[in-house]
């Protein structure tokens, strides 16, 4: 999970770049990046928050027409500074990237562009293929003639023949515009949009979440199709083009966790999402007969679905968990440890509100129970009396090859546990799991586009772009050791 941003058309683009990568810092924490361009290329990027990494008196000097953002959260790469996002190349043409996913076929991709001799490659940074890919196509479809949308196209396209995985991207290529393109099953969000500048300048973003861009004053035109590209010319003009048919499956668990609740993704809102897996959880929770005194969300991402299931359940209501919201989001901190001292860090007890009580605590999901199993027990050191645990989301049982680090599988709690045993681990009275023909409904509820079915692998094992067989999975995992260490 990364967010970025890009923008054409404004003097001084990198105050707004830099506005909206804090209205998009809860999709990576780790580094951030920004490239802009005034003729020549201004990088700067670094490990860290934001806030860290640009200083305003560092931002100075940075001007051009074109800038692009990044927020990283660690997928493919060690995770140091050389592997933060925006990259560049300057062959066929000066060319920059950033992007939201992970690239399935990593590992082959790589050691043909190293073995053609072609490219040199300064990360383990999978953005850094893409980028590759695509300015190797540009080449040939340029064959040292000039820049054109048709030859921008072609090369997308071989970027879809090539790069399996989920990949939202921007980019800009210097003294031409800026452009972004999304993998052909639209796994991860994208949207564009406009705003009338000073003098009724027109310029244009593109961004990987909604908020990003209504925080910046733009109004959204267009959420790209699985499959299409945008081209953006220095001069206004706007291509849109499908370059490969789509097939639609979006990442459920952007609706689960990642986006914030004020996002609309391809049409959805988040939070209408959130509300509807409420509403079917707390149908599930009645026909399991299980009885409490109190609804408690776990905070953030599960409070819309909670207050449904409060009220479709017509229990109380309480947020007797009170979040220190410095501490960063617990799910994308490396290692168990690190984020056990963190949930004490970050939640507290209103004891009034559970003491004595069957408390129904709500969450989004439950990955390696980390999290749950330290929040049930300060629940219970509060002075309630029994403490069940709903999830939003069905048992997390398959690694996610599409972007999220979210454990191997001999990390995930559920994986080759019944919901008793799960719910034993954690110290629970019982566990609720949503299932997961109610999760993609509750996201089929409220699409307002063509919705079949969602990228639902983390939790069925069915991966959307095929091909993902256990060696590819065994790479993934290995990667993830080899980032964070096996801390299960
Ligand atoms: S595997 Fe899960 S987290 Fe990964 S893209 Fe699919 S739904 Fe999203």
């Amino acid at each position: 999970m990364c967010g970025f941003i890009g923008l054409i058309g404004t003097d001084a683009p990198v105050q707004e770049i830099h506005d909206g990568l804090l209205a998009i810092q809860h999709r990576g924490q780790d580094a951030a990046g920004i490239v802009a361009y005034d003729g020549s290329f201004h990088l700067r990027k670094g490990e860290g928050l934001v806030r860290d990494v640009f200083e305003p008196s560092r931002m100075r000097d940075v001007r051009g027409s074109m800038a692009l953002g990044h927020v990283r959260y660690p997928t493919i790469g060690s995770g140091g500074e050389e592997d933060a996002q925006p990259f560049v190349v300057t062959h066929p043409f000066g060319i920059a990237m950033a992007h939201n996913g992970n690239v399935a076929n990593y590992a082959g991709l790589r050691s043909r562009l190293l073995r053609h001799g072609r490219r040199h490659l300064l990360s383990r940074c999978d953005v850094e293929i893409i980028l590759n890919v695509f300015a190797d196509a540009l080449a040939r479809q340029c064959a040292g003639g000039p820049f054109s949308t048709e030859v921008f196209r072609a090369a997308v396209a071989e970027v879809h023949a090539q790069v399996e995985g989920a990949y939202s991207v921007t980019g800009f290529i210097a003294g031409e515009g800026l452009f972004a393109f999304r993998d052909p099953h639209g796994i991860k969000p994208i949207c564009f949009g406009r705003r009338v500048g000073e003098g009724g300048k027109v310029i244009y973003a593109v961004a990987s979440e909604s908020v990003v861009l209504e925080t910046l004053g733009y109004e959204i035109e267009h959420r790209p199709h699985p499959g299409e590209a945008i081209f953006i010319r220095q001069n206004g003009e706007v291509t849109f083009e499908q370059v490969t048919p789509p097939r639609f499956r979006p990442c459920i668990f952007e609706f689960v966790y990642f986006a914030r609740p004020d996002s609309t993704i391809d049409s959805m809102s988040v939070y209408r999402v959130r509300e509807g897996m409420g509403r079917a959880l707390a149908r599930k929770v009645q026909r399991l007969g299980i009885e409490a005194d109190v609804v408690v969300p776990v905070p953030e991402s599960a409070r819309p679905a909670a207050l449904e299931m409060a009220r479709e359940l017509d229990w109380p209501f309480r947020e007797a968990l009170v979040k220190n919201r410095y501490v960063g989001r617990t799910f994308i901190m490396p290692g168990n440890e690190a984020r056990a001292r963190s949930v004490r860090h970050k939640l507290n007890v209103i004891a009034s509100e559970v003491e004595g009580r069957s408390v129904l605590l709500v969450d989004d999901s439950i990955v390696r129970g980390t999290t749950s199993r330290q929040t049930i027990e300060m629940v219970r050191e509060a002075g309630a009396k029994r403490v069940y645990l709903a999830s939003t989301a069905p048992p997390v049982a398959h690694p996610c090859v599409y972007g999220i680090d979210m454990s191997t599988r001999k990390e995930f709690i559920a994986r080759d546990r019944s919901h008793e045993q799960v719910a034993e681990q954690l110290g629970a009275e019982a566990v609720i799991y949503q299932d997961l023909e109610d999760l993609v409904e509750s996201a089929r509820e409220e699409a307002g586009v063509a919705l079949e079915d969602t990228c639902h692998a983390c939790f069925s094992g069915h991966y959307p772009t095929g091909r993902i067989d256990a060696k590819a999975l065994l790479e993934v995992e290995e990667e993830r050791l080899d980032s964070h260490g096996d801390d299960s």
